[in-house]
């Protein structure tokens, strides 16, 4: 088999050139009509104009490559809808959605977040999963990904080292294709650090997915890029591996029903430079962002590109 183009992203990272990834999902979808509690990756099936118009957008924007609409798309998270029947069918959709929109020289990453089962050791009740259940479902969801054509993984938005190596392995063993891992992580104020949800550090998380067979690892969601900076710069202290970071547009706004978020697309890109500066190889962003952020992202990124 031939090896999947998707390795080029991993070997251009490395070898300096910056690379821009996309923007969020959420606010464009929910703006289409998605309600409250909605299934998103339902839309891959029922709203595929739609999907597919983000898509497009993103990469117009300067995107050099973009996530599918699978976030949510691990049997274990689609049971909560009643459609973990449709895992495959939605995942391979969501592929080829993306795939279809993708320009020449751009690639399609295959989102995987979590299943919202804890690990065993924290849970109980009902809303747990064994080691082997986050294998088994992610896999599922890998090789549907795959399917479908993606050209590398998007491990991303994760609260626990348990899931998060669950996922990456189960990438592994689906396709031949690279692993990014991105983990959430929060601010906490009173100590002026960050951490996961369960207290791991930046450097540890890169160690813990580096271990586990990742080959770009970084942040993704939790707080804005001036978080992202400094949790950027303590997991290249410890490794030379690409690193990627997409922060969300800021802390949430919440009136009534609507979230908004506090950081325009300029007030976004600015910290950009120090992101780059940081050690970061691929940038992006999360939550509430939309295709302007990214294009001015993609400014900064593209005014850095440089070999070492
Ligand atoms: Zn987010």
């Amino acid at each position: 088999m031939a090896r999947s183009r998707g390795w080029e992203i991993v070997e251009r990272a490395k070898t300096g050139e910056r690379l821009v990834f996309d923007g969020g999902y959420g606010t464009a979808l929910f703006a289409a009509g998605l309600s409250n509690g909605g299934c998103p990756e339902l839309w891959n099936d029922t709203h595929a104009d739609i999907v597919r118009g983000i898509h497009h957008g993103y990469f117009k924007a300067g995107s050099d490559f973009v996530e599918t609409n699978t976030f949510g798309g691990t049997r274990l998270k689609l049971n909560e809808y009643k459609i973990g029947d449709r895992t495959r069918e939605l995942n391979d959709k969501g592929a080829r959605l993306a795939r279809s929109v993708c320009p020449p020289g751009g690639f399609v990453a295959g989102s995987i977040g979590p299943t919202s089962c804890l690990p065993v050791d924290y849970g109980v009740g009902d809303n747990v999963a064994t080691d082997d259940e986050y294998f088994a479902t992610f896999k599922e969801q890998a090789e549907a990904l795959a399917e479908g054509g993606v050209d590398i993984f998007a491990v991303e938005t994760m609260m626990f080292p348990q899931e998060a190596i669950g996922a990456i392995k189960a990438c592994k063993a689906a396709a031949g294709l690279p692993v990014m891992a991105t983990m959430f992580f929060q601010y906490e104020e009173i100590h002026d650090r960050d951490r996961t949800m369960w207290g791991e550090s930046p450097a540890e998380v890169a160690r813990t997915l580096l271990d586990a067979g990742a080959d770009i690892v970084g942040m993704n969601c939790g707080r804005g890029p001036d978080r992202a900076i400094v949790i950027i710069r303590e997991m290249r202290a410890v490794t030379d591996a690409p690193l990627i970071a997409y922060p969300n547009a800021g802390l949430p706004i919440t009136k009534g029903d609507t979230t908004t978020y506090e950081l325009g697309p300029e007030a976004m890109a600015k910290d950009y430079p120090a992101l780059l500066d940081a050690g970061c190889n691929i940038v992006g962003a999360c939550c509430g962002s939309g295709p302007e952020h990214i294009r001015l992202i993609a400014e900064v990124a593209r005014s850095r590109r440089s070999p070492p």
